[in-house]
Parts: structure tokens; C-alpha cells; sequence
């Protein structure tokens, strides 16, 4: 099973470095509004910050339904703050290399430089130097539901059992901006490695028996148990490290000539 697993891990030296590269390879990967579509940068984050008000990163203090007029003007271009880590498959970058986004950003070019001699097909997460481990261990669970069909499937099975129970937390993500095609996997990323803070505790104690399953079935699949202390640690052995480097390497060749002529 492990030689299926191809995650390509790349650490970026900064929150704002890593989200600037990745938001719209991950926008075109799995956004609600731009997945499957080509769109440029002002187009990306005019939507993002026009579609603020729907979601729920302000306090959700107005209960179920559409915030109201005075929050959505509160609509700010937030994305930096919002995304913490991130992950895709590389197919998601096909559309970078072909031409479709052009012109690409110079981030953007680096990133495809950093990742131009990683056998395709992998899976790609990113994470930042500071960030919590919980982030980078909920990446990986991504990369092994993708990478492992069967585990996959099981990682179904069991939600799937426990639909009674599911559906404060899909109101959740889909309120978190999430994709409905994307439930099941964000559901288990979470309950594996921890939910979404700000989770109300009524919740998590609603879901722990979700949460519980799921993260048998992790130890069960995997050999690793996720309530263990060095379990973000143990998760690297599925891992390929990208070297930052490359990335830098990617930003110096893009760097623009400039000419002492005023
Ligand atoms: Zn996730």
C-alpha cells in the first residue's frame, strides 16, 4: 500500500508565501464558485471578498440562514487569514503547465519549477513554518484518502453510517466555504486530526462518536494511531519532501531584468 502513496510535502517560510502560490491552483481545484474554470487573480479575490458575507469565519452569532446586510458589507479579501495549509493533486496543476492561466504569477511559476521533477501522479501539500502540526497531519489524512481508493471507500462507508449524526458538521464546512463534493474527505481530515476550531462543544460531543470510528479506521489502515503524541511526526514517512529551495531557485530565475534607464 505504501508504494501507492505519493504525497509531495512543500514547507513554505511564511503563511503569506505559501496561501500567494497556492490560492489558485487549490481555487481551481476544489473552490465552489471556480472549480474547473480558469479565472485571474482580481477575479479570485473580488469573488472571494464579495462571497465573505455568506460564510461563517465572522462570528456566527446570527444562527441559521443568511447573514444580514450589515455583515455582508463586512466582505474583506481575507484569504490569507482563512487557509492554513493546502493540498491537491497534481493533475490540478495541468492547466498551470499548459497555458490555460496565463500569465502566470511569478509565485506560481516558481511552484511549478519546485515541483518539475516529482513523478507524476502525486499529491501535493503545502504547509508553513510555524504552523501547528495538526495542520500538516490534516493534509496528509487528504493525500491518503487520495492515494488509497480502499481507505477511501471505508472512509465512506463509515460517514455514511453515520448520517444521523453528519449533518451539523457538512453545514459546517459548507458554511467554511467548502465544495459538496468534498464532505466526506474534509469530514474525516478533521475528525482525524482534530475539528474545526470554533466547533461549539454540543458538536464535538455530537460527533465523537464519528470521530472516534474514523480515527480507528486511520489506526487501523495505517498502523498509527492519532491520539498518539508523535503521530504528525510518524506521518512524514509518507511523505516526499519538496525542498524550499527550489521554489527560491524558481523565484531568482523569474526575477525581472532591470535596467539602470530612468
Ligand atoms: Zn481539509
Amino acid at each position: 500500500m505504501i508504494e501507492q502513496i505519493r504525497i509531495a510535502h512543500l514547507q513554505f517560510p511564511s503563511l503569506y508565501m505559501m496561501a500567494a502560490a497556492l490560492m489558485r491552483p487549490s481555487e481551481h481545484y476544489e473552490s465552489p464558485r471556480f472549480a474547473g474554470l480558469t479565472f485571474t487573480l482580481e477575479e479570485c479575490m473580488d469573488d472571494y471578498a464579495a462571497r465573505k458575507g455568506d460564510y461563517v469565519f465572522l462570528p456566527h452569532a446570527h444562527g441559521d440562514g443568511p447573514l444580514p446586510p450589515e455583515s455582508r458589507r463586512r466582505g474583506n479579501f481575507t484569504y490569507f487569514d482563512d487557509w492554513r495549509g493546502f493540498n491537491l493533486p497534481s493533475s490540478a496543476l495541468r492547466a498551470f503547465r499548459d497555458g490555460s492561466f496565463h500569465p502566470l504569477l511569478r509565485k506560481e511559476r516558481a511552484l511549478l519549477h519546485a515541483l518539475a521533477d516529482c513523478p507524476e501522479p502525486y499529491y501535493l501539500i503545502a504547509t508553513y513554518e510555524g504552523g501547528e502540526p495538526d495542520i500538516f497531519a490534516h493534509e496528509v489524512t487528504h493525500g491518503l484518502y487520495h492515494c488509497v481508493p480502499q481507505y477511501a471507500k471505508r472512509v465512506d462507508e463509515v460517514i455514511l453510517g453515520h448520517s444521523e449524526t453528519t449533518q451539523p458538521l457538512f453545514r459546517q464546512l459548507l458554511d467554511r466555504g467548502y465544495r459538496a463534493d468534498k464532505l466526506y474527505d474534509e469530514a474525516n481530515a478533521y475528525a482525524v486530526t482534530g475539528l474545526i476550531s470554533g466547533t461549539p462543544a454540543g458538536l464535538a460531543a455530537h460527533l465523537a462518536p464519528l470521530c472516534n470510528d474514523l480515527r480507528m479506521l486511520f489506526a487501523a489502515t495505517f498502523v498509527l494511531d492519532p491520539g498518539s503524541p508523535g503521530f504528525a511526526d510518524e506521518l512524514r514517512q509518507f511523505t516526499s519532501q519538496v525542498p524550499y529551495g527550489r521554489f527560491e531557485e524558481g523565484l531568482r530565475n523569474e526575477r525581472p531584468q532591470r535596467h539602470g534607464v530612468r
